[in-house]
């Protein structure tokens, strides 16, 4: 698996904000935040986007979603409400091939305009 900026994250090697860590995920605030809150979630093994995920890290990725849920909790604003997205590949604007859950909250959130329909 090759190296990410995530991974360095992970071994400590650059710094990051980090919110939150245990056994087997770290979150820690986005550098370039789209929301008063925006963190990422990530697990501490490497794998580089959704298509990569088998069927032995299915607990794995239900962890990461459970560490979303509990920090919004400590943090206050689960009851107000909060986004959690993972992008996949290019078109969707994954920059860091090593998944990562966003979790956005703070304001309202919309859905990007789409001009395209028919
Ligand atoms: P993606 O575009 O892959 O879904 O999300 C990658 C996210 O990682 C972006 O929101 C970007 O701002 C964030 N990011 C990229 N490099 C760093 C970094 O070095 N530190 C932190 N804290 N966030 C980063």
């Amino acid at each position: 698996m090759s190296e990410t900026i995530f991974s360095k994250i992970i071994k400590r090697e650059i710094p990051a904000d980090i919110i939150y860590e245990d056994e087997f995920c770290l979150a820690f605030n986005d550098i370039n935040p789209q929301a008063p809150v925006h963190f990422l979630v990530i697990p501490k093994k490497s794998i580089a986007t959704i298509n990569d995920i088998e069927e032995q890290d299915r607990e794995l990725v239900g962890h990461l979603y459970i560490a979303a849920a509990k920090i919004a909790k400590e943090k206050g604003f689960a009851d107000d409400g909060y986004r959690v997205v993972m992008n996949c590949n290019e078109s969707a604007g994954q920059t860091v091939f090593h998944i990562h859950l966003h979790v956005l909250a703070g304001k309202p959130l919309g859905w990007p305009p789409y001009t395209d329909k028919l």
